[in-house]
């Protein structure tokens, strides 16, 4: 398999294997927090199959939704028609959605994954600024930052990596320094809100949106930072007439141990995007919520000369499958209280990854509910590989943000797989330090 892998598929960020000198593990089935590959080897996921599958993998619940969905309906466009699962799993997503200082959110547009939901909340702020008032052409974003691989997605992203290839493509934005970024010590959080605070000054009439990952930058190397830098995120974006953004893709449903990580701040945004988790991880599936006064620019109104519309949408918006799993993975979520589970879980993680605080391989670890990055020292070239791929050799499946080793498993993870989980992180880190 992995022969015929190599000479037929091209995977994201090309192949692994071509500069980590790794093949890449078959993966043949899923049960609960273990994925086995075609050989049987059992891995424990431990960063949740990218991040989105919070239930683990084949919970019967959603397995039964999602077939009883496909027996009725399986795919009908959204353009023009509607159904019944996209109607109440808007319904679930609102009664859901962040309240706090800031606008209600009432409004469900979707999207099939992070990116695009990024995308979609993208245009709808410039065009917002285009029907209320002035065209405002700029955004505002965090260094350090990845909102996705669509160009209006890296655009807003700061990391060098993704968007060093692509800048003479992009949109207009303006960098600020993230809170989150260690580089700029102890004041990190107040010199960025200082550095918002003058790009706003400056050209703040200009921008259309802030937008921002809530308290903490997932694919920057889990860099949390403050709530109070939300909350005058908040605060400038409405003295400019500009909007604010959450991008929730990583930190929504549960995972920072809240529903949304804005809850941490009391702050809702005008637009909020959301993935990953949103169907438990099983089917591409993604969302905007929209306050109100967002979704009525987009409504034609007498003496308009055309009429308005949002010039978006995508043939597989809403499908009914993806729907049907979203709306079985928020009901478990709220019969088994998996928020009070992950904020359980990430308690426990915490406590036992103190002691590698103090284990000179380790330089940081930085931590919001159950999103963990375990900054490793490094020893030679690749060192979060190394470490992950050690942590493979005992049988658990992690993935590096360079040095900086990702935990992100299933919010429901048992008490001996979460002891595996550190356990073989710690040894790990250890056989590549020796
Ligand atoms: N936004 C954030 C905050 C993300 O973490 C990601 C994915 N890691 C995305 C957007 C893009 O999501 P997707 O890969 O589903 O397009």
């Amino acid at each position: 398999w992995t022969a015929r892998d190599a000479a037929a598929v091209w995977h994201p960020f090309t192949q692994h294997s071509t500069w980590t000198g790794d093949r890449p593990v078959v993966v043949d089935r899923a049960e609960g927090p273990w994925l086995i590959d075609v050989d049987g080897r059992r891995y424990l996921d431990g960063v949740s199959s990218l991040w989105t599958t919070t239930l683990g993998h084949g919970h019967p619940d959603i397995n039964a939704a999602i077939t009883a969905q496909l027996a009725k309906l399986d795919h009908s466009t959204f353009l023009g028609t509607t159904h019944t699962p996209g109607i109440e799993l808007s319904e679930a997503l609102i009664a859901l959605a962040p309240k706090g200082n800031g606008p209600e959110l009432t409004k469900v547009f979707y999207a099939g994954d992070g990116s695009s939901a990024v995308e979609a909340a993208l245009k709808i702020a410039y065009q917002y600024s285009t029907q209320t008032g002035h065209s405002r052409p700029k955004f505002v974003r965090l260094d350090q930052a990845y909102h996705g691989d669509t160009l209006g997605a890296v655009a807003v992203g700061g990391h060098d990596l993704f968007h060093q290839a692509y800048k003479p493509l992009l949109l207009d934005t303006i960098g600020v320094p993230s809170p989150g970024d260690r580089a700029l010590g102890p004041d990190r959080n107040a010199i960025a809100e200082a550095a918002l605070r003058s790009v706003m000054g400056e050209h703040g009439a200009q921008v259309c949106a802030i937008i921002v990952e809530p308290m903490i930058q997932g694919a920057a190397g889990m860099l949390d930072y403050d709530a109070q830098f939300l909350r005058t995120a908040r605060e400038l974006a409405d003295a400019h007439g500009a909007l604010l953004i959450f991008d929730e893709v990583a930190t929504g449903f549960a995972r920072t141990g809240r529903m949304w990580a804005a809850e941490h701040a009391g702050v809702t945004p005008d637009l909020l995007t959301c993935g990953k988790g949103i169907t438990g991880g099983y089917l591409p599936l993604s969302a905007v919520l929209a306050a109100e006064h967002v979704y009525e620019a987009f409504l034609t109104r007498p003496g308009d000369s055309a009429p308005r519309t949002f010039f978006h949408g995508h043939t597989y918006t809403a499908n009914p499958l993806c729907c049907a799993a979203a709306l079985a993975n928020l009901r478990v979520m709220g019969e088994q209280d998996v928020t009070g589970q992950a904020a359980r879980l990430g308690e426990r993680l915490a406590k036992l990854l103190e002691p590698l605080g103090s284990n000179d391989n380790v330089l940081e670890i930085r931590q919001l509910g159950t999103m963990i990055g375990v900054e490793v020292a490094p020893v030679g070239d690749r060192t979060g590989f190394a470490v992950c791929q050690a942590a493979r050799d005992r049988g658990v499946w992690l993935r590096p943000l360079g040095n900086t080793v990702v935990l992100m498993p299933p919010l429901t993870l048992g008490d001996d797989e979460t002891d595996l989980l550190v356990n073989a992180l710690a040894e790990a880190i250890d056989e590549v330090a020796a």
